[in-house]
């Protein structure tokens, strides 16, 4: 079955429920098989800074969606789960966000949804969570422990299990 990695991430709300509620509504339909979850991180927010921390977690996932009936998935579940595109600026606050990093080696370049995910490797907040389940995989040529090395990730903290 392919295999995808997932990043996710909030900060409005109670973030840490919500990821969870979010992996649960992902999964329950029984054609997302969760196969790993990194712990969850406090990091700093990237891109517009004058907003809350963000909580992020990565997910690795068996799926028999097809690459975009993933990603209506995902924008299903942040839906449900309160994101209001309309009503948000680009990297600003949001209840939940749900990216598709990869999804197998698939390479696609259409602005609907573009794989591997293009602003991977700028992010540690992707790559700290992304490395403690996946550090092995190469995306798009890349080590993920390599890439993870090239950035910065000061300010990210990861959070005990609660
Ligand atoms: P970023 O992509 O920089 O993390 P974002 O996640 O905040 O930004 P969104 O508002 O969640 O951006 O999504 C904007 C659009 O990005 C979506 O409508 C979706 O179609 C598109 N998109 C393209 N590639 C991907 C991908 N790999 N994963 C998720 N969405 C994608
Ligand atoms: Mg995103
Ligand atoms: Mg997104």
């Amino acid at each position: 079955m392919p295999e995808a990695l997932l990043a996710l991430g909030g900060n409005i709300g109670d973030a840490r429920p919500t990821l969870d509620r979010a992996v649960a509504m992902l999964c329950e339909a029984g054609d997302v098989r969760l196969v790993a979850a990194s712990s969850d991180y406090r990091t700093p927010p990237w891109g517009v800074v004058d907003q809350p921390p963000f909580i992020n977690r990565c997910l690795v996932v068996e799926t028999a969606l097809p690459p975009i009936a993933l990603l209506e998935r995902a924008q299903a579940v942040e839906l449900m789960l309160g994101r209001d595109r309309s009503r948000e600026r680009r990297w600003g606050p949001r209840t939940v966000d749900i990216d598709i990093l990869a999804y197998d080696d698939l390479v696609l370049d259409e602005p609907r949804l573009t794989l591997p995910h293009p602003r991977l490797c700028e992010r540690a907040f992707v790559l700290v969570p992304l490395a403690e389940i996946a550090g092995d995989r190469v995306i798009a040529g890349v080590k993920v422990r390599d890439a993870l090395a090239g950035v910065d990730r000061a300010g990210i903290e990861r959070l005990p299990p609660r």
